[in-house]
C-alpha cells in the first residue's frame, strides 16, 4: 500500500491511486489513470485511451443513465488476437507440426454483438465457435460463416441436438459431436445412418488430472461429463462396427474454469495427449486434440495460484500446451494433432466494465454525543462508557473493546426494562461507536492487533449505496464469492480517504460488496472518496464480462441494466463513438415476466382513481396527474432515477 499523504506529507498522485487500485496488475496495458484523475482505458494496449467517465457522460446524454454496462469493442478483438497469435508463436518456436484452431465457447457471453465481434476479430485465424446446448448450436450454425473454421458441440445432446449438427455438416461445416455420454454414441449412429450424412467425432475424456480452483469438479472421477477409459474402449468398438472408424478425430477435455495453476493445465494436456496417442495408435484417423477452457484471468493482479488468479500468462499456457502434446507425441511416435482450445473467460472477461454511481452513504460514525445538561443525573451507564472512551483507567484495547461491549449490552438492557430513554439510549449508541472508531484507528496504526479487534475497521466502515443490484450484475459475486476489481472513475489524484464497502438498492442483506482484491490477501474495505454534493462519484467495475455478464436475475425486479458498446474512433474528440445501445429493462417489461400486463395494471389504478375523484378525495386534475405519473414510470427504468 503506498504511504498516505497525511502520514508522510506526501501529496497523494494517481501513480498512488495506480498502486493502491491496482491498475496495473489486474489491468496490464489496458488501464491507467490520467493525469486529471480520471480512469482510462486503452482497447488496443497502446497509447490510444479513452477516459470511461467519457463514455458514462456520452451514454447518459442519450438517455442510458448508470447502472450501465460499458463493452469496449476493441478490447475484446485484442484478446482474440492475442490468444491467436501467441499459439501461432509457440507453434513457430517449437517447430509444432500442427495448425492451432481455437473455438469461442458461446456459453460464456452469448450476446450477438460479443459473438458476432469475436467472430469477425477471429476471421484471419479461423477462429470457431463452440456450443452447449441446443440453443447455442443454433446460433453457432447461422453465425458460422468461414468454413474453416471450426464448430465443437458439447454439452448433452438429444436427438433434435444430433439432428441440427448433421444439418451442419450437410451445409459443408467442420461440425464435431463430442460424446460426453457413451449413451449418445449409438443415437449418433442411429442418426446419421438415418439421414446418411457422416458425422465427425470427437470423445471427451475423464482425466484422472483433477482441476483445481472454483470450478475443479468439471473434471476428475466424479465430474458429470466424460467417458471413462473403459467407456473409450466400449465407444470406439461401436464407432468402428458402425463403420464410422473414419468419424472419430478429436479428443477432447475441460478440466473446469479459471484453473489457477499451469502445473494443473500440464498435467491435464499430457494425460489427454496420452488418450489421443493411443486412439491413434488404434486405427482411428485422428487429427484434432481439444483441451477445453480454463485459461484464467488474473482478478487480484497478483499472479499467484490464488483462486482470484493464475500464476502463469496466455503467452506461458500456449507454449505448454503446445510443447507438451509435442513431447508426449514424440514419445509415442505419433504425428502431433491440430490444438483447439475453447478459452471463454480469458476472451470476454477484460471487455466489460459495470458502472454504477454512488448515492448515498451509510455511516455509524455519528456526531460526537452531547453530555447531558448539568442538571439532569447522568445514567451511570452513560457515565461507565465514557470513561471508557475517555480511556479514563488507562486499559488497554481490548480491554476497552470488552468493557465497552458489556455496557452497550447492559444499556439495551436498560432501555428495554425501561430505565433509560430514547435520548439517553441515543447516547450510549454513540459512545459506543465513538469508542469502536478509536480502537478502529488504533488497530490501522499499530503493529500488532489482537484477533478480536481485526475485524473493526471492517465494521466501522461506512457503507456506500450503489445504485446496481449484485443479483443482476454481479451475480458471481453473491454465488460463487468471485471477486473483480473496483475502483472510482474519477478523482484518482485525489487522496480517496473513506474506508467503504458497497451495497446495493435490492431489500436483499446480501445485496452487497463487502471482500476486494488486492495483491495480497483479500481487503475487507476499499478506500472511497468523500461524496461530495451535486458531483456524480461512479465507481467501475471490472473484468465482469464472462459468464455472470449475461446471467443476472430479477432479483426485486430490476433486471438488465443500460448497455453501450463503444469503439475506437480517432476522428472523434474524445476517441470513440458509441455503436450501439441496448435499453435496460423498463418497469412493465419486468412486469410482464410476472404475468402483470402494465394496461390492466393502469385500468386498475384509473378505477380507484375515479372512485377517489367522485368520493372527493382528491380534485380531478389531481388524479388526471397521478394517472400519468403512473403510465410514465411503466414506461420508465426499473433502477434508481437520481
Ligand atoms: C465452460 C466451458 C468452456 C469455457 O471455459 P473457460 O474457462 O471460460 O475458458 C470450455 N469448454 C467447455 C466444455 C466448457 O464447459
Amino acid at each position: 500500500m503506498p504511504s498516505t499523504a497525511k502520514g508522510h506529507g506526501r501529496e497523494w498522485t494517481t501513480a498512488d491511486a495506480t498502486t493502491y487500485y491496482g491498475l496495473k496488475n489486474w489491468g496490464g496495458r489496458h488501464f491507467s489513470a490520467d493525469d486529471a484523475g480520471f480512469l482510462q482505458v486503452h482497447p488496443l494496449g497502446d497509447h490510444r485511451s479513452i477516459r470511461i467517465h467519457d463514455i458514462v457522460t456520452e451514454a447518459i446524454g442519450k438517455g442510458y443513465k448508470p447502472p450501465l454496462t460499458i463493452r469496449i469493442q476493441d478490447l475484446l478483438r485484442t484478446r482474440v488476437v492475442e490468444l491467436n497469435q501467441l499459439f501461432d508463436e509457440a507453434i513457430q518456436d517449437e517447430s509444432y507440426g500442427g495448425k492451432y484452431r481455437g473455438v469461442f465457447p458461446i456459453k460464456v457471453n452469448q450476446l450477438r454483438e460479443v459473438v458476432e465481434e469475436i467472430r469477425d476479430a477471429g476471421k484471419a485465424f479461423h477462429y470457431g465457435l463452440e456450443c452447449g446446448s441446443k440453443p447455442e448450436l443454433m446460433i453457432a450454425l447461422a453465425m458460422h460463416k468461414d468454413p474453416e473454421s471450426l464448430i465443437i458441440c458439447n454439452g448433452y445432446k438429444d436427438d433434435e441436438f444430433i439432428r441440427l449438427a448433421l444439418f451442419g455438416r450437410k451445409l459443408g461445416k467442420e461440425i464435431y459431436l463430442v460424446v460426453e455420454q457413451l449413451s449418445e454414441v449409438p443415437r449418433i449412429i442411429q442418426i446419421s445412418k438415418k439421414l446418411g450424412i457422416k458425422p465427425l467425432i470427437g470423445l471427451r475424456v475423464k482425466l484422472s488430472t483433477m482441476g483445481e480452483g472454483k470450478w475443479a469438479s468439471s473434471s476428475g472421477e466424479d465430474a458429470k461429463f466424460g467417458l471413462t477409459s473403459p467407456e473409450i474402449i466400449d465407444a470406439t468398438r461401436r464407432i468402428k462396427r458402425a463403420g464410422l472408424t473414419d468419424s472419430l478425430r478429436l479428443v477432447h477435455f475441460h478440466i473446469g474454469s479459471q484453473v489457477p495453476n499451469i502445473q494443473t493445465i500440464k498435467k491435464a494436456t499430457v494425460e489427454a495427449a496420452r488418450f489421443y496417442c493411443e486412439l491413434k495408435k488404434m486405427g482411428f484417423p485422428m487429427e484434432l486434440l481439444d483441451v477445453g477452457g480454463g485459461l484464467g484471468i488474473d482478478y487480484d493482479g497478483s499472479r499467484s495460484n490464488y483462486e482470484s488468479s493464475m500464476n502463469y500468462t496466455m503467452r506461458e499456457y500456449a507454449r505448454d500446451v503446445v510443447y507438451n502434446v509435442k513431447t508426449v507425441c514424440a514419445d509415442a511416435d505419433v504425428e502431433v494433432p491440430d490444438l483447439v482450445t475453447e478459452s471463454g473467460r480469458a476472451i470476454v472477461a477484460p471487455h466489460s466494465i459495470l458502472v454504477t454511481e454512488v448515492c448515498d452513504r451509510i455511516s455509524k460514525k455519528s456526531v460526537p454525543p452531547k453530555k447531558t445538561a448539568a442538571s439532569k443525573k447522568q445514567n451511570p451507564v452513560l457515565r461507565d462508557l465514557n470513561a471508557i472512551l475517555e480511556n479514563e483507567h488507562g486499559s488497554s484495547p481490548l480491554e476497552r473493546f470488552h468493557d465497552s461491549q458489556q455496557k452497550r449490552e447492559e444499556a439495551n438492557n436498560l432501555f428495554n426494562l425501561g430505565y433509560l430513554d430514547l435520548r439517553e439510549r441515543a447516547q450510549a449508541d454513540a459512545i459506543y461507536w465513538k469508542i469502536c472508531e478509536e480502537l478502529s484507528n488504533l488497530s490501522k496504526n499499530g503493529s500488532y492487533t489482537p484477533e478480536e479487534l481485526e475485524s473493526l475497521p471492517a465494521m466501522m466502515a461506512d457503507q456506500y449505496v450503489c445504485n446496481f443490484s449484485v443479483f443482476q450484475s454481479l451475480i458471481d459475486h453473491w454465488a460463487c464469492d468471485q471477486l473483480f476489481p473496483i475502483a472510482p472513475l474519477q478523482r484518482l489524484n485525489e487522496e480517496p480517504e473513506v474506508d467503504a464497502t458497497l451495497v446495493d438498492i435490492t431489500c436483499d442483506s446480501e445485496g452487497k460488496v463487502s471482500k476486494f482484491t488486492d495483491v495480497e490477501d483479500v481487503r475487507q474495505t476499499l478506500k472511497l472518496h468523500d461524496l461530495k454534493p451535486k458531483e456524480a462519484y461512479y465507481l467501475g467495475v471490472f473484468l465482469v464480462g464472462a459468464y455472470q455478464d449475461i446471467m443476472g436475475d430479477l432479483h426485486n425486479l430490476f433486471g438488465r441494466v443500460n448497455e453501450v458498446h463503444v469503439f475506437l474512433e480517432d476522428d472523434e474528440e474524445d476517441g470513440f463513438y458509441i455503436e450501439d445501445s441496448i435499453r435496460g429493462f423498463a418497469v412493465s417489461d419486468v412486469l410482464g415476466f410476472t404475468q402483470y400486463d402494465g394496461h390492466i395494471l393502469t385500468r386498475r389504478m384509473k378505477k380507484q382513481i375515479d372512485r377517489a375523484t367522485k368520493d372527493d378525495e382528491i380534485k380531478p386534475r389531481e388524479g388526471t396527474r397521478m394517472l400519468d405519473e403512473y403510465a410514465e414510470f411503466l414506461r420508465g427504468h426499473t433502477y434508481l432515477a437520481t
